[in-house]
């Protein structure tokens, strides 16, 4: 899919006031820090469409972002930043449930992982959640310039046994990326271009 045209359209906390027109969704969430503003702008071809944020857990708002005029790419709230007061993580995480659970423009969402570092607790309860709320999604590794091939393909492969030991029969689908290096970026958008097209 070629991107013709990706304007922001609007932030908010509250699901009932986002955008109701019926265009399908696609939604992208992690940890702070993960890389989910690099690659949303690697992905729209912008430089800041989203705020690559020095500060982590800066973005707690629902993001609408409106493609080619016919999809949203949806960015989430970053989650597991230890310094946003707990009543601020209940607020954002009460927004972030009631969208997967609510929002029926939802086709896919995306679940950033640094693909450098082990399998966290809080991405592994995560995809828990969004496996029993029955919201499609693939994972995205990200960073993948930050090592080599092989050692993308081992860490991969550790990941997928503990998404097995963690209750799941298959490793869902995943994309590895690079922000840096625009590596994943065809394959992404060629999966929701694909879709689209359904
Ligand atoms: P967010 O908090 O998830 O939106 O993460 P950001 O996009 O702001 O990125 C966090 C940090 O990781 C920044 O310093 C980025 O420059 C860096 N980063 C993000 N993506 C990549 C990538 O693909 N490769 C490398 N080497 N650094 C990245």
């Amino acid at each position: 899919m070629k991107i013709n045209s990706a304007e922001f359209i609007i932030s908010n906390s509250d699901v009932k006031k986002c955008p109701n027109e019926p265009l399908p969704e696609y939604a992208f969430i992690g940890r702070s820090n993960v890389g989910k503003s690099s690659l949303i702008n690697m992905l729209t071809n912008h430089k800041n469409l989203a705020k690559t944020s020095g500060k982590p857990g800066k973005t707690q708002l629902i993001n609408h972002f409106k493609i080619n005029q016919n999809w949203y790419l949806v960015d989430l709230p970053g989650y597991g930043y230890a310094r946003v007061s707990k009543k601020t993580k209940e607020v954002f995480q009460k927004f972030i449930t009631d969208y997967f659970e609510t929002r029926e423009q939802l086709v896919c969402a995306f679940i950033l992982i640094d693909i450098r570092l082990e399998a966290q607790k809080i991405d592994l309860e995560f995809i828990n959640y969004l496996g029993e709320a029955q919201v499609p999604f693939c994972i995205v590794f990200t960073k993948a310039d930050k090592i080599g091939k092989v050692q993308a393909q081992k860490n991969i492969a550790a990941y997928k046994k503990k998404v097995l030991a963690n209750g799941w029969e298959e490793m869902p689908q995943h994309f590895v990326t690079s922000s840096l290096e625009s590596t994943g970026r065809d394959e992404l958008l060629n999966f929701i271009g694909d879709i689209n097209d359904q």
